[in-house]
């Protein structure tokens, strides 16, 4: 069939079975309807702007174009992974919005309407999209009308890209749905209730993304990276999400189906075994205790968390309080949630992570202090952000300082790079909690433990300093990982790169475990590898004695623990530290876990 603009989503709709691939980054099996995510769901702000600032409105709109014309150019290479016939018809849509991108009457309507009419980016491509609908619909041509759709998918993705606004609000699906979309951000991922949502899979994302991660953590099977798939299902089909496999089987026939639940049920029996590990200590077979604790995205999982058996949130990603709203949250808005989360844990310590937005993390209601940046990975991102708008980080040092009064907290620095953000933060920490204190506001004392995330190959390198200056270190190897090796942890396209055994990740690791340990400082890790029974030995063995992951990994983690021998995976590291190949550390590291 010929590609046809009046019914793109009508393009390959067929009943029999389909199975896509992309990557399981997230284990697990939802079997339920189909919801699938339109991009016209997306509210468009307007506001009137000054004359001053049509410049950078201008400019805000070219960036949106050019991210757009990136993402569609993305999405065409993952189309040659699809069957020809389909990646012909997928093609020449994309190519469709790809054209109407360049200099294109959308394109220079809306810069006009900038300039003239002086409203803001959304709300002029909102305005120029109805007046070429209206134009299109007026001459009675149905191959014109069709072009109205694309125009208006393209003017949707523009606008999306402009507000960074989530999709829309997950709460009214039918249980156990499967969420489709091209993208799905952390922000998207904030709205899905575990209850509601079993599980979902979008044709970008990557691995180690904050997407996957957040998937993990509420223990939602997801597959990213599968190309073609919003164009060949519908609300409503029946979809199985295979999150070990990376698999996406549409409308699954009855045999399909009867296998998955079996598995299903088998992965449910699975999981209450593991249960039972709950208030089992995590001591190796030699007798060295190894703390465990959660890594939190969103408050709801902190009940999971302590029925899983955590000892302490070893990292809260404090983003949760910025997604999915217009404005910051107040500092009371903020002490409210923590102190709800530092009650919860009834006296187990929680680690509370300053504010880590930009790069792929992204929160619309911080979104205007984010120039727009080549490389936004290397760019305003986590403290270098708290740090310019200083109210950003005194409010949430204010909030925490407040929440350690109902419980142990201890304040965590993202991105850290060198020893003077530590020492100017812990300064501002300190005029914050003066102030309050003269005000006569409850704070914990003393001041809590401030700390210092090692994810970046200069702080790994300068551990040294850096102990000097920070009360604790937490390695946060997704970024490590990205940093050390420049492989964006979110980019499908190099997800094969990404490799958390590289010798230089893994001597990283090991040169700041022994500077806190000359210094005598606490150390923990906090990134996925901490969560991957595959890692556990090896982190042990390089001196590790605490680990925080998301709370659906704990048990696993804890199985691992319980059947090792530190000396024994202490031997093990130092050979798989003598080797200069990660394929070979693999080989040693399955060896030991006897996977060989
Ligand atoms: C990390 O980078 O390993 C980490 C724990 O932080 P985040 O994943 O939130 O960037
Ligand atoms: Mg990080």
């Amino acid at each position: 069939m010929k590609p046809s603009a009046e019914h793109p989503a009508e393009l390959e709709t067929e009943a029999a079975e389909h199975v896509f691939k992309g990557q399981g980054v997230s284990p697990g099996i939802a079997i339920g309807p189909a919801h699938v995510v339109e991009r016209g769901s997306v509210d468009v702000p307007e506001y009137p702007i000054e004359e001053a600032a049509i410049e950078t409105e201008r400019k805000r709109f070219t960036d949106a174009v050019t991210k757009a014309k990136k993402q569609i150019q993305t999405l065409l290479a993952k189309t040659s992974a699809l069957p020809e016939a389909a990646a012909e018809e997928i093609g020449y849509l994309l190519e469709a919005h790809l054209q109407m991108l360049t200099n294109s009457r959308l394109v220079r309507g809306v810069e006009r309407r900038i300039a003239e009419d002086r409203i803001n980016a959304e709300a002029a491509i909102q305005a120029e999209l109805s007046t070429i609908s209206q134009a299109f619909a007026a001459m009675d041509d149905a191959y014109l009308a069709g072009k109205v759709q694309d125009v208006s998918e393209v003017s949707y993705r523009l606008v999306r890209n402009l507000t960074e606004a989530p999709y829309q609000a997950f709460s009214k699906l039918p249980e156990g749905s499967v969420i489709l979309a091209e993208e799905i951000t952390p922000a998207d991922t904030a709205l899905m209730d575990p209850k509601r949502v079993g599980g979902f899979a979008s044709a970008l994302g990557g691995v180690e993304g904050h997407t996957a991660i957040m998937a993990r953590s509420l223990g939602l099977a997801a597959v990213l990276g599968v190309p073609g798939l919003v164009n060949r299902v519908h609300s409503g089909n029946r979809v199985i999400v295979d999150g070990f496999a990376g698999q996406v089987i549409i409308n699954p026939s009855s045999e399909t189906v009867t296998r998955y639940e079996a598995r299903q049920a088998e992965q449910e029996r699975q999981r209450r075994q593991l249960a039972r590990l709950r208030e089992t200590p995590a001591l190796t077979r030699d007798g060295i205790t190894i703390t465990l604790q959660a890594n939190l995205e969103l408050p709801v999982e902190v009940e999971m968390a302590r029925a899983g058996g955590a000892e302490g949130i070893g990292l809260l990603r404090s983003e949760f309080l910025f997604m999915n709203r217009e404005t910051p949250p107040s500092e009371d808005e903020q002490y409210d949630e923590l102190s709800r989360i530092v009650e919860a844990m009834a006296g187990k310590p929680v680690t509370v992570r300053t504010l880590d937005v930009g790069g792929e993390k992204l929160a619309y209601s911080v979104g205007k202090h984010l120039a727009p940046s080549v490389n936004p990975a290397l760019g305003l991102r986590a403290i270098r952000l708290s740090m310019k708008v200083r109210m950003l980080l005194e409010n949430q040092l204010a909030a925490m300082l407040r929440a350690g009064a109902h419980g142990p907290i201890r304040i965590l620095l993202p991105l850290i790079t060198n020893t003077g953000e530590v020492r100017r933060v812990r300064d501002v920490m300190t005029r914050v909690a003066d102030r309050l204190a003269r005000k006569g506001v409850a704070i914990t004392e003393p001041l809590p433990p401030l700390g210092a995330m090692i994810e970046t190959p200069g702080a790994a390198l300068t551990a040294n300093s850096l102990t000097k200056v920070a009360d604790f270190f937490s390695i946060g190897t997704n970024d490590l990982t990205m940093y050390t090796l420049a492989v964006d942890r979110a980019d499908e396209q190099v997800a094969r790169l990404y490799d958390p055994l590289h010798p230089a990740v893994l001597r990283l690791i090991q040169f700041t475990v022994e500077a806190a340990r000359r210094a005598d400082i606490p150390i923990n890790l906090c990134g996925e590898m901490a969560g991957d029974p595959r890692y556990t030995a090896l982190l042990l063995g390089l001196g590790l004695r605490d680990l925080s992951m998301s709370t659906p990994s704990l048990a696993r983690v804890k199985q691992r623990i319980l059947s090792l021998n530190l000396t024994e995976a202490i031997k093990r590291a130092d050979a798989i530290m003598e080797q200069s190949d990660s394929g070979m550390i693999a080989a040693l590291l399955d060896d030991f876990n006897g996977l060989a």
